[in-house]
């Protein structure tokens, strides 16, 4: 899908199950079920699994995480859901999460193999936590306030608070 098309659904879906803004985002409010979980294995923060027909949406997510890993992770696992529930098997595997923050395997090999997937899984993220007018308006408001404390104002980690703010042009 193109990006466009993906930032614009991302964005409609912020507005339709959280038009206040709230931080962090209201997950409760969107469909399916989120599970927190201690049994994930090291190195994976999360994971989603479908129902037979590719309906529910079950996300696990490592409760160990941090907490703005782990609302990432969830966007993310939303992202695969809405973007590509079509492509996705539904024969009960759960398709998992690599953390990127502690991730110790063959990044190259990931990215090649998963590349596209994952990035548009990350813009839909990115655009659902962090949708732009909210961005623009607290970067304008408290300017000067840095990447750190805009990311805990969005609950997202430093990484992906950087690179939507890069993305929007408001740091280079
Ligand atoms: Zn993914």
């Amino acid at each position: 899908m193109e990006t466009k098309k993906i930032v614009s659904l991302a964005e409609r879906m912020s507005a339709k199950f959280n038009p206040e803004g709230l931080t962090p985002f209201p997950f409760s409010r969107m469909p399916g079920m989120i599970v927190e979980t201690d049994m994930l294995p090291y190195d994976i923060a999360g994971g989603l699994l479908f129902t037979k027909e590719g309906g529910i949406i079950n996300i696990w997510i490592d409760r160990s995480r941090s907490e703005e890993r782990k609302l990432y992770t969830k966007a993310h696992c939303f992202g695969h859901y809405y973007l590509h529930r079509d492509n996705i098997p539904n024969d009960g595997q759960l398709i998992v999460e690599l953390d990127p923050d502690t991730r110790s395997y063959d990044t190259a090999v990931y990215k090649e193999k998963f590349w596209r997937t994952e990035y548009e899984a990350d813009l839909f993220a990115s655009a659902l936590l962090m949708p732009a007018r909210w961005v623009r308006k607290v970067w304008k408001e408290l300017k000067g306030i840095g990447i750190g404390p805009c990311s805990k104002i969005f609950c997202v980690p430093f990484f992906e608070m950087t690179m939507r703010l890069k993305h929007l042009g408001l740091i280079e």
